[in-house]
């Protein structure tokens, strides 16, 4: 697989609030790995474009909302490595397009499928998936937000990649399918911490879940921290608008708010309060997604600069 540099450059944060403590924080940029594919969306995908080509699909077929990250991804990658790409988007179709479902369709040539948000809950019923593949023809079936045992593999090589020795890795949770990947890199050593970017306390499970189906064994040190999801997935609250504009400004490192945004602002918080030892070293994964500040600007007024 081409597009993906040799290593992933760590970018050293400083603030003085972190000096007093003696907390070194830097950026795995693998918001920087693929212009289109970007972060933790090409690492969930390698291994299962491999496997698709390996098997001879022709076509791939995902699930996702409007805004995804992960549709914009598959549409590239469909592209890129010359598979019919067909993504099924939750709700109803409103035109004009959004960006990510714009260049999704017109500029990677993604059919796009809208099915009611009722129907979308069936996305794992294997009779639903019986009538795509009626409608559709076979595909290489990616479930929504990439998840899976090939997406688990290709994170573990976020952990890989690092040639620093670090105390915590950091990580923003959707479906907790890239802090999965990151534990399980870890094997055991160091300390992985995921930030909820939805509401819910499901990610714990689920991740011990996917670990445990991944190689049978589980680990204990890590956790996920459910207090910086600014009300849920997609939801935002003018501080961290602010934070996210200020840190552009001072580090000229650009964050999104669905996720890298509030991961941030939850380590700038837990620093402050005090969670972190100090002399702490702290890796924190921009596991990219800054494709949705177009379309989150288009319905917020810009806000973000
Ligand atoms: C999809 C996404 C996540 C969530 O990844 P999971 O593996 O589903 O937990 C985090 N950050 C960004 C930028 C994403 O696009």
């Amino acid at each position: 697989m081409t597009g993906i540099s040799d290593r992933i450059p760590l970018q050293r944060i400083y603030e003085s609030a972190f000096d007093e403590k003696k907390i070194q924080l830097f950026i795995k940029r693998e918001d920087m790995i693929h212009p289109v594919i970007s972060g933790n969306k090409w690492r969930k995908l390698k291994y299962n474009l491999v496997e698709a080509k390996k098997k001879g699909f022709k076509k791939l077929l995902t699930f996702g909302g409007a805004y995804s990250n992960h549709i914009l991804s598959v549409a590239g990658a469909g592209k890129e490595y010359g598979f019919e790409t067909i993504g099924i988007i939750r709700g109803e179709e409103s035109l004009p397009l959004n960006p990510t479902l714009k260049t999704s369709s017109q500029k990677f040539g993604m059919q796009l499928h809208y099915v009611s948000r009722s129907k979308y809950k069936d996305k794992n019923d294997s009779s639903f998936i019986e009538s795509l593949r009626a409608q559709f023809g076979d595909f290489y079936l990616l479930p929504e937000g990439g998840t899976n045992v090939l997406a688990i593999k290709g994170c573990i090589e976020i952990v890989e990649d690092i040639d620093m020795d670090f105390d915590y890795i950091c990580s923003s949770c959707g479906t907790g399918g890239t802090l999965s990947g990151i534990i399980i890199g870890l094997k055991g050593s160091k300390k992985a911490l995921g930030f909820s970017a939805l509401k819910g306390d499901f990610l714990e499970k689920d991740i011990s879940q996917f670990i445990h189906d991944y190689h049978g064994i589980n680990y204990n040190n890590w956790s996920v921290n459910s207090d910086f999801h600014f009300g849920g997935y997609a939801k935002v609250k003018p501080e961290l608008i602010s934070f996210i504009n200020d840190f552009k400004e001072r580090h000229g490192i650009p964050l999104d708010p669905i996720y890298t945004g509030k991961m941030l602002f939850g380590i700038y918080d837990l620093v402050d309060k005090g969670y972190f030892e100090n002399e702490s070293k702290i890796i924190a994964i921009h596991t990219g997604g800054l494709q949705g500040i177009e379309g989150f600007n288009e319905r917020y007024g810009g806000v973000i600069q």
